[in-house]
Parts: structure tokens; C-alpha cells; sequence
């Protein structure tokens, strides 16, 4: 899996640059919270995390439930250091990041009350992960996902291109409810991430990180174009940003 590629880069080095970061994906701990409400906290035991990254929304799950938590990711350099977090807050009782891949899932039929995912099931696809994680819900479980989504009907031409190399399925969010209904679940909530979790928590981060990971790897071409790559994601976002962002989908298996 190392040498996959993601939008033409490698996959090593992608999660090289964003495992120094607190987030590798756009959202908070308010909007993770938010959508937690949506959830029937009692009825917690068995949470997975997939694509957890480095784990901003596992400790935040965590800290308000009592429920254990198998946070998994593809990429061990993320999970090494969420299992330090991890230890760190003396959580390994009930908190355990595993390496391992969304679609190839090692828990047992109906074992999970709750599958989050933040940021990160457009690398199976928004259907294709619906559809195939609910086996792994019990009857009345959750499954709770941030994904891109398209805020309007229409979109100049340069970010519609954008998104359609990147996530070509991106679709609206009123098209990805009814995806949801259609694999199983009963669409509980949906809302849109504010702009700060892309500005704050996710664009301004990066800019000190560009820099040092450019040092890192001066003279490499694939790391200054994969840097200009990041850039222009930050400034298409501050160009287009009505016309889409992150929506959460909150679903209850049926
Ligand atoms: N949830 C985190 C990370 C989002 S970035 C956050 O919001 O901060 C997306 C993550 O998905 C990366 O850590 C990447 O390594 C992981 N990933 C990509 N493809 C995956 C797959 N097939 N299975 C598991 N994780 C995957």
C-alpha cells in the first residue's frame, strides 16, 4: 500500500507532510460534538474510527463517551502517534488505533454500535462505504461521516474541475441523503462545516508546515509540486468556498 498514490502523489509522502499536523482533514472538536448530539450516547459500547488520521476526533469521541474505540487508518505513521496520544491520556483500557484498510473492515457481523469517519470515506467512496460498512452495525446503530459536498447547483468551471480529479463522485448534500437512504440508513441529521474548520483548523496550519517540509525536502520536484498542489487547494477554497465544503451525515442503520 505504500507506493499507492492519491490525486498523483505518493501516499507515504502525503501522510508525511500531514501526520505533523493535528488534523488532516478540515472540521473541530465543536462540529464533532455537534454531530455526536445527534447519537444515542447510553447505547455506546463499541465505536470504530475509520481513516482516523492521527486522531482529533478519536480523543474528542473519547472524552465524551464511555464506549471502547478501535480507531483504524491505512497509514502507520498516524496511528503510532495516536496510540501515544493514547497512552499519554491513559486511554489504552478503551482506545486502540489499529493499521488497517475502510474496506476491508476486521470486526464481526452487527459488532459496532457506531462507525465514524471524518474526512476520509471518499478514499472508498461515499456509497460504496455506506453501503458496505452497515453489515458491521447492529439494528439501530450509527454511522456518522464528514464528506465534500456541493452547497450549490452550479460552479465555475475551475472548481468544478477541481473536485472532479479529486473526488469525482462530489455530489450535493440533498443527492447524498438520499444515497444514504438508499444504503439502509434513516438519515438522522445533516449540517455543513463552518468555514473556520477549513481557514483555522485545516489551511493555516499547513502554511508553516509547507515551508518546513519544502526544507525538508529541498530539491525533490515531487514534494514542490505536491506543496503547490496544497496551495492552490487553500486558495480555490478562499475563491469558491460558497459553493462547497464538508457536510456531516449522521445515519441510523434500519
Ligand atoms: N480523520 C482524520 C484524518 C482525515 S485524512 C482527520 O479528520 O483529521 C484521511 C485519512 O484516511 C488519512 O489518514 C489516510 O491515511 C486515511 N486513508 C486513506 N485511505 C484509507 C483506507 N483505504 N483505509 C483506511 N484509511 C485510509
Amino acid at each position: 500500500m505504500e507506493d499507492a498514490r492519491v490525486q498523483g502523489f505518493e501516499f507515504s509522502l502525503i501522510n508525511e507532510y500531514f501526520t505533523e499536523l493535528e488534523r488532516q482533514g478540515p472540521g473541530s472538536a465543536e462540529e464533532t460534538l455537534r454531530a455526536l448530539s445527534f447519537v444515542d450516547l447510553p447505547s455506546l459500547t463499541r465505536i470504530a474510527d475509520l481513516g482516523c488520521g492521527t486522531g482529533a476526533q478519536t480523543m474528542v469521541l473519547a472524552q465524551y463517551t464511555d464506549a471502547s474505540i478501535t480507531a483504524l487508518d491505512l497509514y502507520a505513521g498516524s496511528i503510532d502517534k495516536l496510540n501515544s496520544e493514547v497512552a499519554k491520556r491513559c486511554l489504552q483500557n478503551r482506545v486502540k488505533g489499529i493499521v488497517g484498510s475502510m474496506g476491508e473492515l476486521p470486526f464481526e457481523d452487527e459488532e459496532l454500535d457506531l462507525i465514524w469517519s471524518e474526512g476520509a470515506i471518499s478514499n472508498i467512496g461515499f456509497e460504496k462505504g455506506l453501503r458496505y460498512w452497515r453489515r458491521f452495525l447492529r439494528k439501530g446503530g450509527y454511522v456518522a461521516v464528514t464528506y465534500e459536498s456541493w452547497f450549490t447547483e452550479e460552479r465555475p468551471a475551475e472548481i468544478e474541475k477541481w473536485w472532479m480529479d479529486a473526488v469525482p463522485e462530489i455530489s450535493t448534500i440533498a443527492r447524498n441523503v438520499s444515497l444514504m437512504q438508499k444504503a439502509g440508513y434513516v438519515p438522522v441529521a445533516t449540517f455543513t462545516l463552518p468555514e473556520s474548520c477549513w481557514t483555522d483548523n485545516y489551511f493555516a496550519p499547513q502554511e508553516a508546515r509547507r515551508e518546513e517540509f519544502l526544507q525538508q525536502h529541498a530539491g525533490e520536484k515531487a514534494v514542490e509540486d505536491m506543496m503547490s498542489f496544497m496551495k492552490r487547494e487553500a486558495d480555490l477554497y478562499e475563491r469558491h468556498k460558497e459553493h462547497y465544503g464538508y457536510a456531516f451525515y449522521i445515519g441510523k442503520k434500519l
